[in-house]
C-alpha cells in the first residue's frame, strides 16, 4: 500500500518546531512512502490582523535539501496549508513552480467577527454553550462557502476544524444542521476539480468524518487526501492506516498526492 502525510508541518510553521529531517525519518520509520510538507500561512494573524507576506525561499530550500536526502526512500512534496485564502491570495501569485500542493483552511473568524482562531474560546467560555457554539460554527461556515468556489486551493482542509476545540468543552455540538450548507458548497467543490481532506488530527478523528465522506462520495466527488496535521514526530502518521480503510469503506477506490498542483490517484 502506497501511504502518504500529506498534511504535515514543520518549525517553519509559528506552532512547531520540528525540523523536517526529524519529521521525514518519522515518516519512513511508520511505513509512509510520501508526504506534504504543508507548512501554516493564514492571511490573518490567530489574533485577527493582517499577517505580513510570505518567505517562500526558506520553505523551498527546506524541501530541495530533504528531497535529497530522502532520494529513492521517501517522497517528500513542497505544500502550503493557506488559511483564509479568500481574503488574499497574494502569496500563490508568488509561488514558485515548485509548489506541490495547497490546503484550504478556515482557521480563523470573519473579520466582521474579529478574526481570531477558532482555537480561542471567545467571547469568554462561549465553547461551555451549544449557543455560544452555534455562533461561531455560523461563521465558520459562512466563510467556508466564500473559500469553497475561488481559485486558492486544491484541497479544503479539516472541515470540522473548530469542533476540535468545541467538543471537549460541549460534547453535543456537531455539524450536522449545517448539512444542506455542506452539501452545496461539497458540491462546488467537485464542480471546480477540487477535492477534501481526511484529516485525523494526530489520529484523534476518525469517524466523524464517515458522515461528510459518504456525502462528498455521493455527489460524485473522488479527490481525497488523507493527513495526520503533524506538528511534531509523535503525530506524524497517525491515523493514517485507518483512513484508508475508512475511505474503501465509504466507496473510495483511490487517495490522492500531488505533483504540480495536479492529483495522482493511488489505488487504496
Ligand atoms: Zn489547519
Ligand atoms: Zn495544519
Amino acid at each position: 500500500m502506497y501511504y502518504s502525510d500529506y498534511h504535515t508541518h514543520t518549525l517553519l510553521s509559528p506552532d512547531s518546531d520540528t525540523p523536517l529531517p526529524l519529521m521525514a525519518q518519522t515518516a519512513l520509520d511508520m511505513g509512509l512512502s510520501e508526504i506534504c510538507v504543508t507548512d501554516h500561512y493564514d492571511t490573518l494573524e490567530p489574533m485577527g490582523d493582517r499577517s505580513a507576506p510570505f518567505e517562500w525561499a526558506p520553505a523551498v530550500a527546506q524541501i530541495r535539501e530533504n528531497q535529497a536526502q530522502f532520494a529513492g526512500k521517501l517522497v517528500i512534496k513542497l505544500g502550503l496549508e493557506l488559511g483564509s485564502g479568500h481574503l488574499d491570495r497574494s502569496v500563490l501569485v508568488s509561488a514558485p513552480d515548485a509548489l506541490d500542493f495547497v490546503l484550504g483552511s478556515i482557521h480563523n473568524r470573519s473579520e466582521a467577527a474579529g478574526g481570531m482562531d477558532f482555537f480561542y474560546d471567545v467571547p469568554e467560555d462561549a465553547y461551555q454553550t451549544e449557543k455560544g457554539c452555534y455562533t461561531a460554527l455560523d461563521d465558520y461556515v459562512s466563510s467556508l462557502e466564500a473559500l469553497a468556489p475561488l481559485p486558492v486551493y486544491d484541497v479544503m482542509a479539516h472541515l470540522i476544524y473548530p469542533l476540535r476545540y468545541m467538543q471537549p468543552k460541549c460534547p453535543a455540538v456537531t455539524m450536522d444542521r449545517y448539512a444542506g450548507r455542506i452539501r452545496d458548497l461539497l458540491a462546488t467543490v467537485i464542480r471546480s476539480g477540487r477535492g477534501m481532506e481526511l484529516n485525523t488530527y494526530r489520529g484523534r478523528t476518525l469517524a466523524e468524518w464517515a458522515p461528510w465522506l459518504r456525502m462528498y462520495r455521493e455527489l460524485g466527488g473522488e479527490i481525497v487526501t488523507v493527513g495526520s496535521d503533524a506538528h511534531r514526530p509523535n503525530g506524524m502518521g497517525q491515523g493514517i492506516r485507518e483512513a484508508y480503510e475508512l475511505l474503501t469503506q465509504c466507496g473510495f477506490r483511490y487517495v490522492c498526492t500531488y505533483d504540480r498542483r495536479k492529483p495522482t490517484f493511488q489505488k487504496l
